[in-house]
Protein backbone atom coordinates (compact mmCIF):
# COMPACT_ATOMS: atom_id res chain seq x y z
CA UNK A 1 0.00 0.00 0.00
CA UNK A 2 0.69 3.64 -0.45
CA UNK A 3 0.15 6.61 1.34
CA UNK A 4 0.61 10.20 -0.07
CA UNK A 5 1.91 12.76 2.54
CA UNK A 6 1.24 16.46 1.26
CA UNK A 7 3.44 18.79 3.56
CA UNK A 8 2.29 22.22 3.54
CA UNK A 9 3.33 24.28 6.69
CA UNK A 10 4.80 21.56 8.65
CA UNK A 11 8.17 20.69 6.92
CA UNK A 12 9.39 18.79 9.06
CA UNK A 13 10.02 14.87 10.44
CA UNK A 14 10.27 15.16 13.88
CA UNK A 15 7.07 15.27 15.69
CA UNK A 16 4.65 14.82 12.40
CA UNK A 17 1.49 12.74 13.01
CA UNK A 18 0.57 12.63 9.32
CA UNK A 19 3.85 10.82 8.42
CA UNK A 20 3.74 8.81 11.42
CA UNK A 21 -0.43 7.70 10.72
CA UNK A 22 1.11 7.08 6.76
CA UNK A 23 3.78 5.00 7.03
CA UNK A 24 1.95 2.65 10.11
CA UNK A 25 1.44 -0.66 8.76
CA UNK A 26 4.77 -0.47 6.91
CA UNK A 27 3.32 1.42 4.15
CA UNK A 28 5.40 2.69 0.80
CA UNK A 29 5.29 6.88 1.26
CA UNK A 30 5.31 9.71 -1.32
CA UNK A 31 6.50 12.94 0.71
CA UNK A 32 5.28 15.24 -1.33
CA UNK A 33 5.01 19.48 -1.26
CA UNK A 34 3.12 21.43 -3.88
CA UNK A 35 4.66 24.69 -5.37
CA UNK A 36 1.21 26.24 -6.01
CA UNK A 37 0.89 29.49 -8.09
CA UNK A 38 -2.46 30.48 -6.04
CA UNK A 39 -0.02 31.27 -3.15
CA UNK A 40 1.84 33.42 -5.38
CA UNK A 41 -1.58 35.16 -6.90
CA UNK A 42 -2.71 36.13 -3.63
CA UNK A 43 0.72 38.03 -3.21
CA UNK A 44 1.79 35.73 -0.70
CA UNK A 45 5.00 34.60 -2.40
CA UNK A 46 7.25 36.88 -0.84
CA UNK A 47 11.41 36.62 -1.69
CA UNK A 48 11.94 36.32 1.78
CA UNK A 49 9.76 33.80 2.28
CA UNK A 50 10.52 31.51 -0.38
CA UNK A 51 14.49 31.72 0.17
CA UNK A 52 13.61 30.53 3.82
CA UNK A 53 11.09 28.19 1.82
CA UNK A 54 13.54 26.43 -0.21
CA UNK A 55 16.43 25.84 2.52
CA UNK A 56 13.04 24.02 4.47
CA UNK A 57 12.69 21.87 1.42
CA UNK A 58 15.72 20.90 0.64
CA UNK A 59 16.58 19.75 4.27
CA UNK A 60 13.69 17.96 4.34
CA UNK A 61 14.64 16.04 1.53
CA UNK A 62 18.21 15.84 2.80
CA UNK A 63 16.32 14.07 6.18
CA UNK A 64 13.76 12.00 4.15
CA UNK A 65 17.36 11.13 2.19
CA UNK A 66 19.48 9.70 5.26
CA UNK A 67 16.15 7.54 6.15
CA UNK A 68 16.26 5.74 2.21
CA UNK A 69 13.39 8.03 1.02
CA UNK A 70 13.54 11.58 -1.03
CA UNK A 71 10.87 14.47 -1.22
CA UNK A 72 8.84 14.81 -4.28
CA UNK A 73 8.15 18.49 -5.48
CA UNK A 74 5.62 19.07 -7.99
CA UNK A 75 4.47 22.82 -9.27
CA UNK A 76 0.54 23.56 -10.23
CA UNK A 77 -2.82 23.45 -8.35
CA UNK A 78 -2.09 21.82 -5.51
CA UNK A 79 -5.62 19.65 -5.85
CA UNK A 80 -4.55 18.52 -9.05
CA UNK A 81 -1.49 18.37 -8.07
CA UNK A 82 -1.86 15.66 -5.61
CA UNK A 83 -4.80 13.67 -7.50
CA UNK A 84 -2.18 13.24 -9.94
CA UNK A 85 0.66 12.20 -7.89
CA UNK A 86 -1.75 9.51 -6.08
CA UNK A 87 -2.66 8.34 -9.34
CA UNK A 88 0.77 7.64 -10.30
CA UNK A 89 1.85 6.03 -7.25
CA UNK A 90 -1.70 4.14 -6.78
CA UNK A 91 -1.91 5.44 -3.26
CA UNK A 92 -5.55 5.05 -1.75
CA UNK A 93 -4.79 7.55 0.93
CA UNK A 94 -3.12 10.99 1.44
CA UNK A 95 -2.12 12.39 4.54
CA UNK A 96 -2.05 16.38 5.52
CA UNK A 97 -2.19 18.78 8.58
CA UNK A 98 -5.44 20.73 9.40
CA UNK A 99 -4.92 24.57 8.02
CA UNK A 100 -6.34 28.00 9.04
CA UNK A 101 -6.78 30.38 6.57
CA UNK A 102 -9.31 30.63 3.99
CA UNK A 103 -7.03 29.18 1.40
CA UNK A 104 -6.27 26.40 3.69
CA UNK A 105 -9.46 25.44 4.28
CA UNK A 106 -10.84 25.92 0.60
CA UNK A 107 -7.80 23.58 -0.50
CA UNK A 108 -8.72 20.59 2.31
CA UNK A 109 -12.46 20.95 0.86
CA UNK A 110 -11.69 20.83 -2.53
CA UNK A 111 -8.72 17.90 -2.36
CA UNK A 112 -11.24 15.88 -0.60
CA UNK A 113 -13.61 16.05 -2.94
CA UNK A 114 -11.24 15.03 -5.57
CA UNK A 115 -10.32 12.26 -3.75
CA UNK A 116 -13.14 10.64 -2.67
CA UNK A 117 -14.60 10.98 -6.79
CA UNK A 118 -11.46 8.83 -7.05
CA UNK A 119 -11.80 6.31 -4.39
CA UNK A 120 -8.93 7.63 -1.93
CA UNK A 121 -9.08 9.09 1.08
CA UNK A 122 -8.06 12.31 2.44
CA UNK A 123 -6.89 12.38 6.43
CA UNK A 124 -6.54 15.66 7.80
CA UNK A 125 -4.38 15.93 11.35
CA UNK A 126 -4.47 18.12 14.25
CA UNK A 127 -2.25 19.44 16.23
CA UNK A 128 0.53 19.91 13.24
CA UNK A 129 0.58 23.66 12.79
CA UNK A 130 -0.89 24.30 16.21
CA UNK A 131 -0.39 22.81 19.84
CA UNK A 132 -3.74 23.01 20.47
CA UNK A 133 -6.38 22.80 17.56
CA UNK A 134 -8.83 25.63 17.03
CA UNK A 135 -12.19 24.85 18.04
CA UNK A 136 -10.74 22.57 20.71
CA UNK A 137 -12.11 25.03 23.47
CA UNK A 138 -14.18 27.51 23.15
CA UNK A 139 -16.43 29.68 25.22
CA UNK A 140 -20.01 28.38 25.82
CA UNK A 141 -21.50 30.69 23.80
CA UNK A 142 -19.47 30.74 20.48
CA UNK A 143 -17.48 28.95 18.07
CA UNK A 144 -13.91 30.91 19.34
CA UNK A 145 -12.74 32.89 22.01
CA UNK A 146 -12.30 36.76 21.26
CA UNK A 147 -10.66 37.10 24.16
CA UNK A 148 -7.09 36.11 24.72
CA UNK A 149 -6.84 35.74 29.13
CA UNK A 150 -9.62 33.74 29.26
CA UNK A 151 -8.80 31.44 26.11
CA UNK A 152 -5.45 30.73 27.67
CA UNK A 153 -7.06 29.49 30.73
CA UNK A 154 -8.40 27.19 28.74
CA UNK A 155 -5.49 26.22 26.64
CA UNK A 156 -3.79 25.86 29.49
CA UNK A 157 -5.65 22.97 30.63
CA UNK A 158 -5.41 21.05 27.46
CA UNK A 159 -3.82 17.45 27.70
CA UNK A 160 -1.69 17.87 24.63
CA UNK A 161 -0.70 14.99 22.97
CA UNK A 162 3.25 13.15 23.44
CA UNK A 163 6.04 14.25 20.81
CA UNK A 164 6.56 11.40 18.25
CA UNK A 165 9.58 10.63 17.37
CA UNK A 166 11.14 10.88 13.65
CA UNK A 167 10.89 7.82 11.25
CA UNK A 168 13.44 5.77 11.00
CA UNK A 169 13.32 4.58 7.47
CA UNK A 170 10.92 5.78 4.47
CA UNK A 171 10.42 3.83 1.80
CA UNK A 172 9.31 5.85 -1.47
CA UNK A 173 7.83 4.08 -4.36
CA UNK A 174 9.89 3.55 -7.68
CA UNK A 175 8.86 6.00 -10.55
CA UNK A 176 7.22 8.68 -8.89
CA UNK A 177 9.35 11.69 -10.20
CA UNK A 178 9.97 15.28 -8.84
CA UNK A 179 10.70 18.38 -10.10
CA UNK A 180 14.77 20.13 -9.16
CA UNK A 181 14.51 21.86 -5.36
CA UNK A 182 13.93 25.66 -5.44
CA UNK A 183 17.20 27.26 -4.13
CA UNK A 184 17.20 30.27 -2.62
CA UNK A 185 20.65 31.31 -4.81
CA UNK A 186 17.56 31.87 -7.65
CA UNK A 187 16.40 34.35 -5.77
CA UNK A 188 16.43 38.17 -5.92
CA UNK A 189 15.36 40.99 -3.49
CA UNK A 190 16.07 38.98 -0.29
CA UNK A 191 17.03 40.72 2.41
CA UNK A 192 20.83 40.64 3.29
CA UNK A 193 20.44 39.60 6.94
CA UNK A 194 17.72 36.52 6.30
CA UNK A 195 18.20 33.68 8.79
CA UNK A 196 18.61 30.45 7.39
CA UNK A 197 15.05 27.97 7.03
CA UNK A 198 15.16 24.17 7.64
CA UNK A 199 14.33 21.95 10.16
CA UNK A 200 18.33 20.91 11.21
CA UNK A 201 18.97 25.02 11.93
CA UNK A 202 15.28 24.97 13.94
CA UNK A 203 16.01 22.21 16.09
CA UNK A 204 19.71 23.82 16.86
CA UNK A 205 17.87 26.87 17.44
CA UNK A 206 15.80 25.20 19.85
CA UNK A 207 18.14 23.49 21.57
CA UNK A 208 20.16 26.71 21.96
CA UNK A 209 17.23 28.87 23.43
CA UNK A 210 16.05 25.96 25.63
CA UNK A 211 19.71 25.80 27.05
CA UNK A 212 20.53 29.42 27.86
CA UNK A 213 17.69 31.88 26.45
CA UNK A 214 14.70 30.84 27.82
CA UNK A 215 15.41 31.37 31.68
CA UNK A 216 15.62 35.20 31.04
CA UNK A 217 13.09 35.39 28.94
CA UNK A 218 10.24 36.87 31.40
CA UNK A 219 12.72 39.64 32.32
CA UNK A 220 14.04 40.33 29.01
CA UNK A 221 11.66 39.36 26.21
CA UNK A 222 10.65 43.63 25.33
CA UNK A 223 14.50 44.61 25.75
CA UNK A 224 14.73 45.57 22.24
CA UNK A 225 19.01 45.92 21.75
CA UNK A 226 19.08 42.85 24.31
CA UNK A 227 17.51 40.66 21.38
CA UNK A 228 16.46 38.16 23.73
CA UNK A 229 13.50 36.56 22.28
CA UNK A 230 13.88 32.92 20.56
CA UNK A 231 13.82 34.11 16.77
CA UNK A 232 11.81 30.73 16.24
CA UNK A 233 8.99 32.10 14.61
CA UNK A 234 10.48 31.54 11.09
CA UNK A 235 10.46 27.70 11.94
CA UNK A 236 7.27 28.05 13.67
CA UNK A 237 5.42 29.45 10.34
CA UNK A 238 7.24 26.79 8.04
CA UNK A 239 6.28 24.00 10.75
CA UNK A 240 9.90 22.91 11.01
CA UNK A 241 9.75 23.08 14.62
CA UNK A 242 6.31 21.30 16.28
CA UNK A 243 4.46 23.40 18.21
CA UNK A 244 3.36 20.28 20.83
CA UNK A 245 7.30 19.77 21.02
CA UNK A 246 7.99 23.34 21.80
CA UNK A 247 5.60 23.79 24.21
CA UNK A 248 6.31 20.39 26.22
CA UNK A 249 9.93 21.51 25.94
CA UNK A 250 10.01 24.78 27.14
CA UNK A 251 7.44 23.24 30.12
CA UNK A 252 10.31 21.64 31.09
CA UNK A 253 12.22 24.71 31.29
CA UNK A 254 11.34 25.09 35.23
CA UNK A 255 10.71 29.13 36.36
CA UNK A 256 8.91 32.06 35.34
CA UNK A 257 10.99 32.25 32.22
CA UNK A 258 8.92 28.71 30.30
CA UNK A 259 5.66 29.79 31.35
CA UNK A 260 6.18 33.59 30.39
CA UNK A 261 7.46 32.14 26.75
CA UNK A 262 4.72 29.11 26.34
CA UNK A 263 1.76 32.05 27.15
CA UNK A 264 3.67 33.46 23.82
CA UNK A 265 3.23 30.40 22.18
CA UNK A 266 -0.16 30.84 23.30
CA UNK A 267 -1.01 33.65 21.65
CA UNK A 268 -0.30 31.94 17.90
CA UNK A 269 -2.46 28.96 18.76
CA UNK A 270 -5.39 31.84 19.61
CA UNK A 271 -5.09 34.06 16.38
CA UNK A 272 -4.72 30.50 14.70
CA UNK A 273 -8.37 29.64 16.30
CA UNK A 274 -9.39 33.47 15.40
CA UNK A 275 -8.65 33.08 11.63
CA UNK A 276 -10.00 29.33 11.66
CA UNK A 277 -13.55 30.88 12.63
CA UNK A 278 -13.29 33.66 10.64
CA UNK A 279 -11.19 33.23 7.75
CA UNK A 280 -12.50 36.53 6.42
CA UNK A 281 -11.07 38.76 9.46
CA UNK A 282 -7.21 38.51 7.15
CA UNK A 283 -8.76 41.33 5.70
CA UNK A 284 -11.85 43.09 7.14
CA UNK A 285 -12.14 44.68 10.57
CA UNK A 286 -12.99 41.72 12.84
CA UNK A 287 -14.39 43.57 15.80
CA UNK A 288 -14.92 47.26 15.44
CA UNK A 289 -15.04 48.42 11.96
CA UNK A 290 -13.13 51.72 11.13
CA UNK A 291 -13.62 53.57 7.67
CA UNK A 292 -12.48 56.90 8.27
CA UNK A 293 -8.44 56.00 7.67
CA UNK A 294 -6.93 59.05 5.44
CA UNK A 295 -6.76 58.00 2.25
CA UNK A 296 -3.47 56.15 0.56
CA UNK A 297 -3.30 58.93 -1.53
CA UNK A 298 -3.51 61.71 1.76
CA UNK A 299 -0.77 59.60 3.42
CA UNK A 300 1.46 58.82 0.49
CA UNK A 301 4.53 60.20 1.75
CA UNK A 302 4.06 59.17 5.01
CA UNK A 303 3.70 55.72 4.67
CA UNK A 304 6.75 56.00 2.13
CA UNK A 305 8.82 57.65 4.92
CA UNK A 306 7.56 54.67 7.59
CA UNK A 307 8.52 51.79 5.15
CA UNK A 308 11.56 53.80 4.58
CA UNK A 309 12.41 54.14 8.23
CA UNK A 310 12.86 57.66 7.92
CA UNK A 311 10.03 59.30 10.26
CA UNK A 312 12.20 61.17 12.56
CA UNK A 313 11.36 58.49 15.52
CA UNK A 314 14.72 57.20 15.83
CA UNK A 315 13.15 53.90 17.18
CA UNK A 316 10.20 53.20 14.65
CA UNK A 317 12.98 54.39 12.05
CA UNK A 318 15.81 51.92 13.71
CA UNK A 319 12.84 49.20 13.74
CA UNK A 320 11.49 49.69 10.16
CA UNK A 321 15.24 49.18 8.76
CA UNK A 322 15.72 45.98 10.92
CA UNK A 323 12.42 44.86 9.01
CA UNK A 324 14.33 45.68 5.68
CA UNK A 325 18.19 44.10 6.62
CA UNK A 326 16.98 41.23 8.30
CA UNK A 327 13.14 40.50 7.49
CA UNK A 328 12.27 39.68 10.66
CA UNK A 329 11.72 42.41 13.53
CA UNK A 330 11.53 42.28 17.13
CA UNK A 331 8.19 42.03 18.71
CA UNK A 332 8.15 44.98 20.62
CA UNK A 333 9.16 46.67 17.04
CA UNK A 334 6.23 45.38 15.36
CA UNK A 335 4.15 46.67 18.07
CA UNK A 336 5.16 50.07 18.36
CA UNK A 337 6.02 50.79 14.83
CA UNK A 338 2.18 49.47 13.48
CA UNK A 339 0.63 51.64 16.55
CA UNK A 340 2.30 54.79 14.76
CA UNK A 341 1.34 53.90 11.16
CA UNK A 342 -2.19 52.85 12.16
CA UNK A 343 -2.88 54.95 15.25
CA UNK A 344 -0.32 58.22 15.20
CA UNK A 345 -0.57 58.46 11.18
CA UNK A 346 -3.92 57.22 10.79
CA UNK A 347 -3.44 54.77 7.97
CA UNK A 348 -5.33 51.47 7.24
CA UNK A 349 -3.86 48.49 9.04
CA UNK A 350 -3.65 46.83 6.03
CA UNK A 351 -1.24 48.94 3.85
CA UNK A 352 1.00 48.20 7.01
CA UNK A 353 -0.06 44.71 7.11
CA UNK A 354 0.83 44.45 3.32
CA UNK A 355 4.24 45.74 3.82
CA UNK A 356 5.09 43.45 6.91
CA UNK A 357 3.69 40.49 4.43
CA UNK A 358 6.12 41.75 1.80
CA UNK A 359 9.13 41.26 3.74
CA UNK A 360 8.40 39.29 7.35
CA UNK A 361 10.31 35.99 6.93
CA UNK A 362 7.99 34.54 9.30
CA UNK A 363 4.86 36.21 7.56
CA UNK A 364 1.50 34.51 8.24
CA UNK A 365 -2.14 35.34 7.23
CA UNK A 366 -3.09 34.52 11.16
CA UNK A 367 0.12 36.30 13.64
CA UNK A 368 0.26 39.36 11.12
CA UNK A 369 -3.34 39.79 10.07
CA UNK A 370 -4.89 39.66 13.83
CA UNK A 371 -1.76 41.41 15.49
CA UNK A 372 -2.25 44.05 13.16
CA UNK A 373 -6.03 44.15 13.78
CA UNK A 374 -5.02 44.16 17.37
CA UNK A 375 -2.72 47.22 17.37
CA UNK A 376 -5.10 49.02 15.04
CA UNK A 377 -7.88 48.93 17.71
CA UNK A 378 -10.27 46.61 15.40
CA UNK A 379 -9.19 43.47 16.73
CA UNK A 380 -9.63 41.78 19.68
CA UNK A 381 -7.65 44.16 22.07
CA UNK A 382 -9.65 44.72 24.58
CA UNK A 383 -8.03 48.32 24.96
CA UNK A 384 -9.01 49.45 21.40
CA UNK A 385 -7.78 52.85 21.91
CA UNK A 386 -4.51 52.45 23.70
CA UNK A 387 -1.90 54.83 21.61
CA UNK A 388 1.57 53.62 22.26
CA UNK A 389 4.28 56.56 22.47
CA UNK A 390 7.16 55.61 20.26
CA UNK A 391 9.34 58.01 22.76
CA UNK A 392 8.06 56.70 25.88
CA UNK A 393 8.13 53.18 24.09
CA UNK A 394 11.97 54.13 23.12
CA UNK A 395 12.69 55.01 26.89
CA UNK A 396 11.70 52.16 28.64
CA UNK A 397 12.17 49.25 26.26
CA UNK A 398 15.97 50.94 24.70
CA UNK A 399 17.20 53.30 27.61
CA UNK A 400 20.36 53.47 26.56
CA UNK A 401 19.44 53.76 22.97
CA UNK A 402 21.47 50.96 21.44
CA UNK A 403 19.26 49.25 19.46
CA UNK A 404 18.75 52.88 17.49
CA UNK A 405 22.09 52.98 16.70
CA UNK A 406 22.90 49.21 15.81
CA UNK A 407 19.67 50.27 12.85
CA UNK A 408 20.27 54.31 12.13
CA UNK A 409 23.96 54.52 11.20
CA UNK A 410 23.20 58.65 10.97
CA UNK A 411 22.77 58.67 14.95
CA UNK A 412 25.56 56.55 15.98
CA UNK A 413 27.49 59.80 17.66
CA UNK A 414 24.47 60.65 19.75
CA UNK A 415 25.04 59.06 23.48
CA UNK A 416 22.91 57.32 25.45
CA UNK A 417 18.88 57.79 25.71
CA UNK A 418 19.09 61.11 23.90
CA UNK A 419 19.14 59.52 20.92
CA UNK A 420 15.41 58.77 20.82
CA UNK A 421 14.45 62.89 20.86
CA UNK A 422 16.94 64.08 18.10
CA UNK A 423 15.03 67.32 17.80
CA UNK A 424 16.14 68.27 21.19
CA UNK A 425 19.75 68.29 20.84
CA UNK A 426 21.78 71.43 20.51
CA UNK A 427 21.43 73.24 17.05
CA UNK A 428 25.06 72.05 16.37
CA UNK A 429 24.96 68.66 17.13
CA UNK A 430 21.47 68.30 15.16
CA UNK A 431 23.36 69.81 12.00
CA UNK A 432 25.60 66.87 12.64
CA UNK A 433 23.28 64.35 11.56
CA UNK A 434 23.60 64.85 8.31
CA UNK A 435 20.66 63.49 6.48
CA UNK A 436 18.37 62.33 9.29
CA UNK A 437 14.67 63.48 8.97
CA UNK A 438 12.86 65.52 11.47
CA UNK A 439 9.53 64.36 12.70
CA UNK A 440 6.89 63.53 9.94
CA UNK A 441 4.16 64.25 12.68
CA UNK A 442 3.69 66.22 15.84
CA UNK A 443 2.91 63.23 18.52
CA UNK A 444 0.40 65.44 20.12
CA UNK A 445 -1.01 66.46 16.46
CA UNK A 446 -1.50 62.70 15.98
CA UNK A 447 -3.56 61.80 19.27
CA UNK A 448 -5.74 64.46 18.50
CA UNK A 449 -6.27 63.07 15.16
CA UNK A 450 -6.80 60.04 16.17
CA UNK A 451 -9.22 60.95 18.79
CA UNK A 452 -11.23 62.58 16.33
CA UNK A 453 -12.08 60.09 14.21
CA UNK A 454 -12.75 57.58 17.11
CA UNK A 455 -14.95 59.52 18.81
CA UNK A 456 -16.92 60.26 15.75
CA UNK A 457 -17.09 56.07 15.25
P1 LIG B 1 9.29 34.95 21.01
O1 LIG B 1 9.09 36.13 21.88
O2 LIG B 1 10.46 34.10 21.27
O3 LIG B 1 7.95 34.11 21.10
C1 LIG B 1 7.89 32.71 20.80
C2 LIG B 1 6.85 32.43 19.76
O4 LIG B 1 5.57 32.79 20.25
C3 LIG B 1 7.02 33.21 18.48
O5 LIG B 1 7.96 32.62 17.64
C4 LIG B 1 5.61 33.20 17.92
O6 LIG B 1 5.34 32.02 17.24
C5 LIG B 1 4.75 33.23 19.18
N1 LIG B 1 4.33 34.61 19.44
C6 LIG B 1 4.92 35.52 20.23
N2 LIG B 1 4.18 36.65 20.27
C7 LIG B 1 3.13 36.46 19.48
C8 LIG B 1 2.01 37.25 19.11
N3 LIG B 1 1.83 38.49 19.57
N4 LIG B 1 1.12 36.72 18.25
C9 LIG B 1 1.28 35.48 17.78
N5 LIG B 1 2.31 34.69 18.09
C10 LIG B 1 3.21 35.16 18.93
N6 LIG B 1 4.32 36.64 14.40
C11 LIG B 1 4.46 35.77 13.40
O7 LIG B 1 4.86 34.64 13.64
N7 LIG B 1 4.18 36.12 12.12
C12 LIG B 1 3.74 37.37 11.77
O8 LIG B 1 3.47 37.65 10.60
C13 LIG B 1 3.60 38.33 12.82
N8 LIG B 1 3.21 39.60 12.56
C14 LIG B 1 3.07 40.49 13.58
C15 LIG B 1 2.63 41.79 13.31
C16 LIG B 1 2.45 42.72 14.33
C17 LIG B 1 1.94 44.11 14.01
C18 LIG B 1 2.73 42.34 15.65
C19 LIG B 1 2.53 43.32 16.78
C20 LIG B 1 3.17 41.07 15.95
C21 LIG B 1 3.34 40.13 14.93
N9 LIG B 1 3.78 38.81 15.20
C22 LIG B 1 3.90 37.92 14.17
C23 LIG B 1 3.95 38.32 16.58
C24 LIG B 1 5.36 38.48 17.18
O9 LIG B 1 5.82 39.78 17.00
C25 LIG B 1 6.36 37.50 16.59
O10 LIG B 1 5.85 36.19 16.64
C26 LIG B 1 7.67 37.52 17.37
O11 LIG B 1 8.23 38.80 17.34
C27 LIG B 1 8.64 36.53 16.75
O12 LIG B 1 9.87 36.56 17.39
P2 LIG B 1 10.35 35.38 18.32
O13 LIG B 1 10.17 34.09 17.62
O14 LIG B 1 11.70 35.72 18.82
O15 LIG B 1 9.27 35.48 19.50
Amino acid sequence: YVSVVLFTADLRLYDHPPLRAALSGRRQVVPLFVRDPGVAAAGFAAPNRLAFLADCLRDLDAGLRERGGRLVVRSGDVVEAVCKVAAESDADEVHMAAGVSAYAQARERRLRRALEAEGRRLHVHDSVVTAVPPGAVTPASSDHFAVFTPYFRQWSGQRLRDVLAAPRSVRVPAGVGSEELPSRAALSGLSPGLAEGGEAMGRKRLTAWLRSGVAGYADRHDDLAGDATSRLSPHLHFGTLSPVELVHRARGAAGPGGEAFVRQVAWRDFHHQVLAARPGAATTDYRTKHDRWRSERTARDDIRAWREGRTGYPVVDAAMRQLLHEGWMHNRARLLTASFLAKTLYVDWRIGARHFLDLLVDGDMADNQLNWQWVAGTGTDTRPNRVLNPVTQARRHDPDGAYVRRWVPELRGVAGGAVHEPWKLPAPDRAALGAYPDPIVDLADGLARFRRARSRG
